[in-house]
């Protein structure tokens, strides 16, 4: 047997038992499947990452915490929510990750969402580690009074664990600058401190980066272009389609239309959009930011160039490239072969494990570069760590240094994926290449800092 072939049985019953330890929860069972399954030539190359416990110290939260969130509407009937925050590794630094407020919100999704952000925050290259955190609360047609009280109410029990030195939360799914704003008012309140390095995604008035709402879809498109570039190709005159309509996928479509590129579709849980003409980031950001509407109303305005389509999939509009910026598994194996069979030339993870397994595999079977999330949507944690420093030396950059650092950060990550991948005998292989790179850079930190 080589090496690799007994490293490989080993990663397999370490799999075997986090199912066991784990049971029910199938989006984190995932997110370790997808990881663990890439290491082996990295532990069978690095004998101290066959170190017993490592692998097992990684995949177990160092911190859970779930709490009751009780708040009362506007008709003063009680609700009663379930909040978490999960803190997986600080070996890297404080741990750093998004709160998502959405009804399908659980332990494992959250767990799913804070071990992605283990490998995405090294990647960066930043002093952060990873966490994640939210609440089943639905704030689709709350009021703003409704929102305000969830949020206190949230962060009344929430500001016990958190600190700019210990966990610094930010946004998510159904968490936007309107809700960092209750949330950070009621820390500042309980705790009698302006600490403005708690939070990340605050107002730019008080405490927020220019760019950081912008970043994480940017950055999304800056990460599809590096791909393409890889094969001596731009962004200038592609078509795409983009899901979702909040804050990813707005910000992914201007960047896409800033590069010479045309976004032809939005779309939100009741159905998508495809906009002939290209979608107009404006009238989406009026439609979604301002009004809170859907995207059947973005269609609506437009004209004649824009459809709404209930239900259905995003994915059968036919595009050059395709940047999943919703949710996890909304892109599954038929969705996959749609967009090979439609001449896609590359996928760029705007959301958190948007592709299902089978589909990332058949992409990239089918010669499409694939970005996954870890790396791809990496941009708007690394502007959360900017904004940090920022709160940390009390000062505010311009745009353009922000926009010029992320960047260089996208850049980074993408020769970093880039060369690992190479290293290890995987070219063009950026899930292989992200996964081992992120790895490497926290469990060297786990190993230098004893066994804890
Ligand atoms: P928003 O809440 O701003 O927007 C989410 C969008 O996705 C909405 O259009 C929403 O439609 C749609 N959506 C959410 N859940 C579902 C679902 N189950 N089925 C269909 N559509 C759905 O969130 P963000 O844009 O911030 O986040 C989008 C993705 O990007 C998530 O995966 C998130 O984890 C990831 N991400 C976000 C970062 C950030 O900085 N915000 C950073 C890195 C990753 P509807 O309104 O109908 O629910």
């Amino acid at each position: 047997m080589t090496t690799r072939s007994v490293t490989r049985t080993t990663l397999d019953h370490l799999l075997t038992e986090i199912e066991h330890r784990n049971p029910a929860q199938p989006e984190f069972l995932q997110a370790a499947h997808e990881v663990l399954e890439t290491l082996a030539p990295v532990v069978a190359a690095r004998p101290e990452y066959a170190e017993p416990g490592l692998i097992e110290r990684l995949v177990e939260p160092e911190r859970q915490v779930l709490f009751r969130v009780p708040w009362q509407d506007d008709k003063g009937r009680v609700h009663v929510n379930r909040g978490f925050r999960v803190e997986f590794n600080s070996a890297l630094g404080p741990y750093k990750g998004g709160l998502r407020f959405h009804p399908s919100v659980n332990l494992g999704v959250i767990k799913f969402l804070g071990f992605e952000q283990i490998f995405k925050n090294a990647l960066t290259g930043l002093g952060i580690g990873g966490g994640k955190g939210g609440s089943d609360f639905d704030p689709h047609g709350r009021s703003d009074a409704e929102v305000m009280r969830f949020c206190q109410s949230f962060m009344t029990e929430l500001h016990r664990h958190i600190g700019e030195h210990t966990d610094v939360p930010a946004g998510d799914i159904g968490v936007g600058g309107r809700e960092i704003g209750y949330l950070f008012g009621q820390y500042r309140r309980i705790t009698n401190r302006w600490e403005a390095g708690v939070l990340t995604g605050k107002g730019q008035g008080w405490g927020g980066s220019l760019i950081r709402p912008e970043a994480t879809g940017y950055g999304s498109v800056l990460f599809a272009a590096a791909m393409l570039r890889e094969r001596g190709e731009d962004l200038e005159g592609q078509t795409a389609v983009v899901s979702g309509s909040g804050n990813v996928a707005i910000y992914t479509i201007e960047k896409l239309a800033a590069l010479g590129a045309n976004a032809v579709t939005c779309s939100d849980s009741s159905g998508y959009v495809v906009d002939e003409k290209g979608v107009d980031v404006e009238l989406l950001k009026q439609v979604k930011e301002v009004e809170r509407g859907r995207v059947d109303t973005y269609a609506e305005r437009r004209g004649s160039s824009a459809r709404f389509v209930p239900g259905g999939s995003v994915w059968d509009v036919p595009a050059d490239l395709a940047l999943p910026s919703a949710t996890q598994n909304e892109l599954d194996e038929n969705a996959a072969a749609t967009l090979v069979r439609n001449g896609v030339k590359a996928v760029s993870e705007g959301a958190n494990m948007p592709a299902t397994p089978g589909a990332v595999h058949l992409l990239q079977k089918a010669g499409v570069a694939f970005g996954p999330g870890k790396a791809a949507n990496a941009g708007g944690v690394a502007v959360s760590a900017l904004e940090m420093a920022q709160n940390h030396a009390r000062t505010s950059w311009t745009a353009a240094k922000v926009e010029e650092e992320l960047a260089d950060i996208m850049n980074n990550i993408h020769t970093t994926c880039h060369e690992t991948a190479e290293r290890y005998d995987a070219p063009g292989d950026y899930v292989t290449g992200a996964n081992i790179a992120g790895f490497e850079r926290v469990a060297d930190a786990m190993l230098a800092q004893g066994v804890i």
